[in-house]
Parts: structure tokens; C-alpha cells; sequence
């Protein structure tokens, strides 16, 4: 990074900080002003689709309707996931989408706290079910350009409600991989197949543990599944994976 870039970046992050000093957080997705922090406006909260039940007891895709045979979606029938199970707070969709991809982004961290209230809210049961929490990692490259990684901050956020022990760099990235966004399944699962590892000196944390992998958001699981296998091989018991928000179908929406 040059010299100015790195000017520029510093002077952008002092404005945040000032900013966000001077105007208290509003609305989570349009910024309008509200009473309490943590929320959303009456224009905006019912716009966002919120997941709940039916849905696939493995994966967590949300069904339109209670299925009479199986809870188990026909994707984990064909190939059942390493992971135990996935649970997701929304369905990532217009709606959210600004207001997810600020958070990723666009260094609207403040946000954490509340997209964690939601997800610990939405998956009590899974996490009451965990030993340790940790977070999908971010290559150190892409972690020094954006400063932070948002899963992590989610770790960190839902550790403080729970009071589960977070773990957030208990994997780590072995090779930088390309973006996800734009990438069809099979490319997604080629990307990050074997990219992750678990942290060699957090192995003590792993042995038959329940661990709780958090990322932002689940497009179509290549990346928790790689995650989920490294972890399952360095001798964790179980794992479940709970992010903030889930596609439901294929996106055309670039993440
Ligand atoms: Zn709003
Ligand atoms: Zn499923």
C-alpha cells in the first residue's frame, strides 16, 4: 500500500470514528434516526425476511411450506454437509443487501453488536450446544486492506452474550483465495477446497470440542464446508455454523 493510501485510509477512518461520535447510530439499514441503538425502522424492518421454521434441519433452508416425508432439504439428502447444522438470521436479498455489504465493507462495524443480538436470538439451541466459537477467517492480506474481519467481530459480539469462550483465529488461511462473488458452486467449492487450517497453537482448544463456526453470510456453504472439514480433522467433535444471513436461491446478487 503507498504512502498515501495509506493517508487516505487513516483520514477516512477518523471521519468514521468522528462521525459516528457526533450522529448516534440510527437505523441499521437507512440510517434514520432512532430512539435506541440496535435497530431498525418502521420502513425497513419489513422489508427484511427474516428465517424461521420449516426449514431443513440440516442446513437451514428455509421451506415455503412444512414438508410431510423429510425436514432435510434434497441438497443435504444428496450430500450431507460436515457440518451438523447451518442456521442463518436472514435471507440475503435486496433488502439487506446495502446494509449487509456496509457492514462487510464499509467499516460499519457499530453494527456488530446488534446483528448479534439477532443471531443469538435466532439459534439459542445451537449455541447453548457449543464448547468454543470461532470465525471464518480472512487471508492476511484482504484482513490488512479491510482492517477487520466481520466474522470475527460477530465471534467476539456473540461470545459477550453467551459467554462462550471465542476463538476467533482458530482457523486461519493457508493460501489467499479469490473472491467468492461470481462464482458458480463447483467453482466456489474448488476455491476454497483445503484453504483453511486450524491454528496450530489453538489445537488444544479443538480436541472432541462443539465448536460454532460464524460468518456474515452463507451463499451455497463451499466455504463453512471447507472450514467445517478442517476443523472435523483436527479432531473436533461437531460442528454448527450460524451466519447472519443466507441466499435462499441462486443470487444474482454479487457478495
Ligand atoms: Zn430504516
Ligand atoms: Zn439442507
Amino acid at each position: 500500500m503507498s504512502v498515501s493510501e495509506i493517508a487516505k485510509r487513516i483520514a477516512k477512518n477518523v471521519l468514521n470514528s468522528g462521525l459516528q461520535a457526533a450522529f448516534p447510530p440510527g437505523c441499521l439499514k437507512c440510517g434514520d434516526p432512532l430512539e435506541g441503538p440496535g435497530s431498525l425502522c418502521n420502513i425497513c424492518w419489513p422489508q427484511m425476511t427474516f428465517i424461521s421454521e420449516p426449514c431443513c434441519e440440516t442446513c437451514g433452508f428455509p421451506f415455503e411450506y412444512s414438508p410431510t416425508t423429510s425436514l432435510i432439504c434434497g441438497n443435504c439428502l444428496r450430500k450431507a454437509p460436515s457440518f451438523s447444522k447451518a442456521r442463518a438470521v436472514l435471507k440475503y436479498d435486496a433488502a439487506c443487501r446495502d446494509m449487509i455489504l456496509a457492514f462487510k465493507h464499509a467499516d460499519q462495524t457499530r453494527n456488530a453488536p446488534a446483528f448479534a443480538k439477532w443471531m443469538h436470538r435466532a439459534a439459542q439451541e445451537l449455541i447453548d450446544d457449543c464448547d468454543v466459537i470461532c470465525a471464518v477467517p480472512l487471508h492476511p492480506f484482504r484482513l490488512h486492506w479491510r482492517r477487520f474481519n466481520q466474522s470475527a467481530l460477530l465471534t467476539r459480539e456473540l461470545a459477550l452474550l453467551s459467554k462462550k469462550p471465542p476463538i476467533p483465529d482458530l482457523l486461519f488461511r493457508k493460501r489467499p483465495t479469490r473472491s467468492q462473488g461470481g462464482l458458480n458452486a463447483s467453482a466456489r467449492r474448488r476455491n476454497v477446497q483445503g484453504a483453511f487450517a486450524p491454528n496450530p497453537k489453538r489445537l488444544s482448544h479443538l480436541e472432541n470440542a462443539r465448536v460454532l463456526l460464524i460468518d456474515d453470510v452463507l451463499t451455497t456453504g463451499a466455504t463453512v464446508e471447507a472450514c467445517s472439514k478442517a476443523l472435523l480433522n483436527a479432531g473436533a467433535a461437531k460442528i454448527d455454523v450460524l451466519t447472519l444471513c443466507r441466499v435462499v436461491r441462486t443470487p444474482s446478487l454479487a457478495i
